[in-house]
């Protein structure tokens, strides 16, 4: 190999390997290659593993010629035959074909991919009108099929990684999650169990102010039992889709007042200002609705004590916009992809009780509703959640 050569491929090996993204990388490695290897359209078809079927992972057209990725259907049957057979197909035009019509003189070069010693799939170069493939030819072909099949592999992996990532997430959420559940679990029940033993010792006579105290502690965890119970169960039966959705069209800006007055009951020393728009109506589950907006102000209140909080609505397109903001700590940037998983709780010193299960079930809900929800959040000056939900065209 002269000098030249050996630069030009050091220097092109560099660029491959320089991308991150594999199919970025293809593009690299078979632009730089087209100098000494000329081919109109090029494709990847890897059988899958599951079905057994074939998939284009990749196509270009590179040259003159037939029409770009969406058309690879040129190569099937001899990717077939490559990958059944397990060698090389090289195809000049059929016979009876129009000479002069160079898009029918199909000249074809399949090549098989090997992952390590396992056939993955098959590299396919065609050229329109020729030439056909001298012995050079397939000798470059046949490196940029090894090359093809390293960054196959090389993305394999990486979702590999991606999938093991997630699960191990997964896996510490679960941990959390029983750590969390049974703190949650065991806190309420340890003051209606500790109240009601004193109310009924025989030795000791309560007054009735104490009497009362007792038992609006027991009323209140009580509560906080039951709607501990009753996230779960609702995230689980979110989860599992089995949640029967009752549609009807609705206007959020009526929501979101009747939701605040409820809230305000409660909060009586609580800020919230109110920015309405006239909304459109939109399909919805007003119970489910009401849910998200009160996990928001749940959060709002346990997350950002003391500060005011913002709704506001607004059409935006063909679509309704809720923001919530409050003027809190805020989110640190790191945690926020998380925030919506389900068990998730942003990591750190916390005297806040709760579960993680708030805004996953405010996702699933909106989701349902082919909606979006999202959150933006700057440090120190407080965290703004949006819902967006599709207009009804047809109210
Ligand atoms: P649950 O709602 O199930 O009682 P939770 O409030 O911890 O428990 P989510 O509502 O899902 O769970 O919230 C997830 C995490 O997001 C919270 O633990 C909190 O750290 C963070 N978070 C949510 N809302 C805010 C907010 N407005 N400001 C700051 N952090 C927030
Ligand atoms: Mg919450």
């Amino acid at each position: 190999m002269d000098k030249d050569t050996l630069s030009e491929l050091h220097r092109i090996f560099q660029d491959v390997q320089s991308k991150s993204d594999w199919k970025s990388a293809l593009d690299t490695l078979f632009n730089s290659m087209r100098s000494s290897f000329v081919f109109d359209n090029v494709a990847i078809y890897l059988s899958d593993r599951q079905t057994r079927g074939l998939d284009v992972v990749y196509a270009r057209a590179m040259g003159r010629g037939k029409a770009a990725e969406a058309d690879a259907a040129w190569g099937e049957s001899v990717a077939n035959d490559v990958i059944s057979n397990e060698h090389m197909v090289i195809h000049g035009p059929q016979k009876g074909t129009n000479r002069k019509d160079r898009m029918t003189q199909t000249f074809l070069l399949g090549i098989p991919l090997y992952v390590g010693e396992k056939l993955r799939g098959a590299l396919l170069f065609v050229r329109f009108g020729g030439p056909e493939y001298s012995d050079i030819h397939i000798h470059v072909a046949s490196l940029q099929a090894i090359w093809a099949a390293a960054l196959i592999e090389r993305r394999e992996l990486q979702e590999a990684r991606a999938e093991l990532d997630s699960v191990q997430r997964q896996m510490r959420l679960q941990d959390d999650f029983v750590s969390t559940i049974s703190h949650e679990l065991r806190t309420p029940l340890g003051f209606i169990k500790g109240y009601s033993t004193s109310l009924l010792r025989q030795d000791t006579k309560w007054d009735d102010a104490t009497q009362r105290e007792f038992l609006s502690i027991i009323d209140e965890e009580t509560d906080r039992l039951a709607k501990l119970i009753e996230d779960m169960l609702e995230s689980a039966r979110l989860q599992s889709k089995t949640i029967q959705f009752k549609f009807s069209p609705i206007r959020l800006d009526a929501l979101v007042r009747d939701v605040t007055a409820r809230v305000r009951t409660h909060h009586t020393q609580l800020e919230i200002d109110l920015k309405l728009d006239i909304l459109p109506p939109v399909l919805g589950d007003g119970v489910r609705l009401s849910q998200v907006l009160e996990n928001l102000f749940s959060n709002a209140i346990k997350y950002a004590p003391g500060s005011s909080i913002t709704v506001a609505g607004k059409a935006v397109g063909n679509k309704v916009r809720l923001s919530f903001a409050d003027e809190g700590e805020g989110i640190p940037e790191e945690f926020i992809p998380f925030l919506f998983e389900r068990f998730y709780r942003v990591p750190g010193e916390r005297t806040v009780t709760g579960t993680g299960l708030g805004l996953y079930i405010c996702k699933q809900i909106v989701m349902a509703h082919h909606g979006n929800i999202w959150v933006e959040s700057v440090l120190d000056h407080g965290t703004t959640f949006f819902v967006e939900l599709p207009a009804d065209p047809t109210l």
